[in-house]
């Protein structure tokens, strides 16, 4: 494709010197990318899909396995495939394969549930290990909606208050009667990199404990989870995990707490002998304590395959690639896009910067509704966010190129736009 064609055919204005300039460097980086032949192991068209951290792409090995576990497993095998066909244990098994993925040693992560649920049994987990004076849980102030929802109801069922805090304040406001934090590794409007590492040796000094959610980083960029002693971390696998609309999410918590770790749902699969069918509940050994009952086998068969798109992969690549990926599209825009009519909000420190841009436009409902006609996806945040998502093992760097250009043409073109000034 030459540099003169858009997302969807010829461009009408091709750029000028410097556009060409920036899309033969687009080529140059594709061709040198290691994670370029990535992108076959996914089902992908010429629409430039910058939504992934919203709903990742269908992985091409997802299909064929789901297939079988229907006509196969359940259809001819039926109950028989809760063990020869491994459904018992897949929560833990696939908790292992995204193990690697978040820096965790095997037996530390229990795929199952929602977010919204595993936020759950980590805070009012959490606070079951607290300390006993504990008053108050600290939110991030810009947290995603179900995070403080849930935060707020453990709180009311716990006896504690919520206080609302910003990540970066953390260490200044966390006490002595901190149980813990429940805080966004990237912030989802924004895109922010919040301070992992930091923040959790802060919240441990005061003797709270330290839950991150990893919706918008995992499968993005290294968390390092037991490198850096996190106790609880949450995430989904439908963002960047590419497991599909709805896919399980997933529990972490660290080894030396999860002897202590009582889950607020203790359901039976999750007992130390559920088959016992005993009605005193007697949790299981290490993460299974996270389980709660019968597993979702459809869409967690559909993750376990969806992660084999990762074989081979090393998150430190996928991180260079991401930054080199956000770079050039924030390059691109101050190329392409008219003066004054987007303002980046996402970090330019790589060391605060997660896998996407946020971009604060007037009128960014339309904008990007005239974008996604014109073969750009990305998606907007209420009340003025356009938002980007870069996922490394299937955006190409052409594909950024080519978002920049069509955002300039929208927002340049007279008449382009409902969205005016
Ligand atoms: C996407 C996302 C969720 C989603 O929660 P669900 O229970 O899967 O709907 C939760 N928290 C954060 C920070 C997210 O980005």
């Amino acid at each position: 494709m030459s540099e003169n064609q858009g997302p969807s055919g010829p461009r009408e204005g091709a750029p000028g010197g410097e556009g060409r300039e920036l899309a033969a460097r687009a080529r140059q980086l594709d061709a040198e990318d290691v994670l370029g032949v990535l992108r076959d192991r996914f089902v992908l068209d010429d629409t430039v899909y910058l939504d992934g951290n919203s709903l990742g792409a269908l992985p091409r090995a997802v299909p064929g396995r789901i297939a079988d576990v229907i006509a196969r497993e359940w259809g001819e095998l039926r109950i028989r495939s809760w063990t020869e066909s491994g459904w018992w244990t897949a929560p833990e098994r696939v908790g292992d394969k995204i193990a690697p993925l978040i820096g965790a040693a095997p037996g530390r992560v229990v795929v199952g549930d929602s977010t919204s649920v595993n936020i759950f049994k980590a805070v009012v987990g959490g606070v079951r290990m607290a300390g006993k004076g504990c008053t108050e849980i600290l939110v991030d102030a810009a947290t995603f909606p179900t995070d403080g929802y849930i935060a707020r109801s453990a709180a009311r069922m716990t006896g504690l208050a919520v206080r609302p805090v910003e990540p970066a304040g953390i260490a200044e406001e966390v006490t002595e009667r901190t149980a813990l934090a429940l805080v966004n590794h990237v912030d989802y409007r924004t895109g922010e990199l919040n301070d992992l590492p930091g923040i959790t040796t802060a919240l441990h000094s005061a003797g709270a404990l330290a839950v991150w959610d990893l919706c918008h980083s995992a499968g993005a960029l290294p968390v390092g989870l037991d490198a850096h002693h996190v106790d609880l971390a949450v995430g989904c696998t439908y963002k960047y995990l590419n497991g599909g609309p709805g896919a399980p999410a997933y529990l972490y918590v660290r080894e030396s707490l999860q002897e202590r770790f009582e889950s607020p749902l203790p359901g039976w699969n999750s007992h130390t002998d559920p088959f016992a069918m005993d009605a005193a509940y007697a949790p299981a050994d290490g993460i299974l304590r996270g389980r709660v009952g019968t597993p979702d086998i459809l869409s967690l068969l559909a993750l376990e395959a969806a992660l084999e798109a990762w074989d081979g992969v090393a998150v430190e690549d996928v991180r260079a690639k991401s930054l080199a990926l956000t770079d050039l599209f924030l390059e691109c825009v101050a190329a392409y896009v008219p003066a004054g009519r987007v303002r980046p909000v996402t970090p330019l420190d790589h060391r605060r910067r997660g896998s996407q841009v946020s971009l604060v436009c007037s009128g960014a409902g339309e904008v990007m509704d005239e974008l996604i006609r014109r073969g750009v996806v990305g998606d907007f945040r209420h009340p003025d966010v356009l938002r980007f998502g870069f996922t490394p093992l299937y955006t190409s760097f052409a594909d950024v190129e080519r978002a920049a250009w069509m955002l300039g043409e929208v927002l340049g073109a007279p008449g382009a736009s409902g969205a005016g000034g």
